[in-house]
């Protein structure tokens, strides 16, 4: 059995198809998935089908990629959170790989919208979800000054090598990988997904986004983090079983739902 720590299941393409999507779940055995906000425009859509259904839960939160959304505040955010299946503040962090003609002084607005999250989390003692792309620098050094590391998190769809995956557990976060793990030239990936503590690995989709080996290019859906466990179990030299157990007992504790664990 298998948990998706990460999707987005609100986004066109699997809204449209849910019940399909949720069958396709059960006979997969993938029992419970952790639909992940991107900005406050959709987080009703995200609301909605966590209220609908009892295994998908909800977080709050304004991705570093969507600039012109609207800004969201501490407070604004922890009224959100307040919701019963919401479990999680993001998703959050630093995105440096579009900087088009700007440069990293000019992303402010991000690192400042990234405080604004760790404040959130404190306040609400909800675990963040954290989104780090070409700015994994960056991202551990305010997570540092913001004092991350309580509540602690996920950092989601891990693509940094080693280096940056030891000071990130250091901090007391999850690591958290999706398809990517299973290309071919990933191997930094797959380093990290034979060294993270296995009590600190968490599995993902990001669907509709990544599929993983074999649905390489196709759309994603909760159903394949089945593949993203079985990779993963093959390269730890673990049983499907054991990786499932241990994955799915983390993102329980992690998001502290009591009921499951
Ligand atoms: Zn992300
Ligand atoms: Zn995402």
């Amino acid at each position: 059995m298998f948990v998706d720590s990460h999707c987005h299941i609100n986004f066109e393409g699997l809204a449209d198809r849910l019940p399909e999507v949720l069958e396709n779940m059960r006979s997969n055995a993938v029992t419970h998935a952790l639909c992940v906000s991107v900005d406050l425009e959709t987080l009703p859509s995200v609301l909605d089908i966590a209220s609908r259904f009892e295994n998908v839960y909800a977080s709050v939160g304004v991705h570093p990629d969507h600039e012109e959304a609207q800004e969201p505040g501490v407070a604004e955010l922890v009224e959100l959170a307040a919701h019963p299946k919401v479990v999680a503040i993001g998703e959050t962090g630093l995105d440096y790989y579009r900087l088009g003609e700007r440069t990293i002084a000019d992303m402010e607005w991000q690192r400042e919208r990234f405080r604004t999250h760790i404040r959130a989390a404190h306040a609400t003692n909800k675990p963040l979800i954290i989104h780090t792309r070409a700015a994994s620098e960056d991202t551990l050094r305010l997570m540092e000054e913001e004092r991350a590391g309580v509540p602690g998190g996920v950092m989601h769809c891990f693509t940094e090598p080693w280096s940056v995956a030891e000071p990130a557990l250091a901090q007391n976060f999850y690591i958290s990988l999706s398809g990517i793990v299973t290309f071919k030239s990933a191997t930094d990936v797959q380093d990290v997904a034979r060294r993270v503590p296995i009590d600190r690995l968490l599995i993902e989709t990001d669907s509709p986004y990544l599929a993983p080996v074999p649905f390489r290019g196709k759309p994603n859906e909760p159903a394949y983090v089945s593949h993203v466990g079985r990779f993963i179990a093959q390269q730890r030299g673990i049983s499907d079983a054991e990786l499932g157990a241990a994955t799915t007992q983390n993102f329980f504790r992690l998001f502290k739902i009591p009921a499951a664990v």
